[in-house]
């Protein structure tokens, strides 16, 4: 395993000798579960990459998964800023909860927003190579850079009037269609969004 024991920096003693353990998905950066830990659970956790908890209702050492065979493999730990919390980085073999969802938090959304346009940045980017599609992105790349650029122009225009009006939908309209064709130009000229972030962030250190 490539993650670094942190065996001796746990603080268990806060908790009668337990911690809790935030599970997250390393794919989905989703919130699965939430455990607790003694050293002894820790240790096995380690060794067999499978998430192994100090149950509280059992009082004993809980592998998840021992019984549904859905076991959480262990892909990163790190510690809290006081070193009495841990989060436990994983992938699930299968449904989390024992009610039979992905997570005990069902009603977390599925991604932030932000987390979105990234994913619409990538649709657009296999719609760039794959110019045969039948996409309006597609034939948008297909008309080349300045056809995109004026694009962004004629959108950027729109939004300036629905600006001046009232009707918040159409305003809002134009905003996300000004958007799309402004990750449309970015990705024609082979630039992403994290780096105009990048810049942004930059700037604001500055
Ligand atoms: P498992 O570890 O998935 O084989 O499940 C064995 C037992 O552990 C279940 O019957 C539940 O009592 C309990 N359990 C399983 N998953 C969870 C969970 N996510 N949160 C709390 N208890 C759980
Ligand atoms: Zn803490
Ligand atoms: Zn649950
Ligand atoms: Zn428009």
């Amino acid at each position: 395993m490539n993650f670094k024991d942190l065996t001796n920096q746990i603080d268990f003693n806060k908790g009668d000798g337990l911690v809790p353990a935030i599970i997250q998905d390393v794919k989905t950066q989703k919130v699965l579960m939430l455990g607790y830990m003694n050293k002894e659970s820790y240790e096995k956790t380690i060794e067999t990459g499978k998430v192994t908890f100090y149950s509280r209702s059992k009082e004993r050492l809980w592998t998840k998964g021992e019984e549904s065979g859905n076991f959480l493999e262990l892909k990163d730990l790190s510690l809290d800023c006081d070193k009495d919390t841990l989060l436990i980085k994983v992938d699930p073999v299968g449904p989390v909860c024992h009610k039979g969802t992905d997570t005990c938090w069902e009603e977390q959304n599925e991604a932030s927003s932000i987390d979105f346009l990234l994913q619409l940045q990538q649709v657009i980017g296999e719609r760039k190579k794959n110019l045969s599609e039948k996409s309006y992105t597609a034939s948008l790349f297909q008309k080349g850079i300045n056809k995109i650029a004026q694009k962004v122009g004629e959108e950027a225009v729109e939004l300036v009037i629905e600006a001046k009006d009232e009707n918040e939908e159409l305003f809002m309209g134009e905003a996300a269609d000004l958007m799309f064709h402004y990750l449309v130009l970015l990705s024609a000229k082979g630039y992403s969004l994290e780096q105009v972030v990048a810049l942004l962030e930059q700037r604001h250190s500055n």
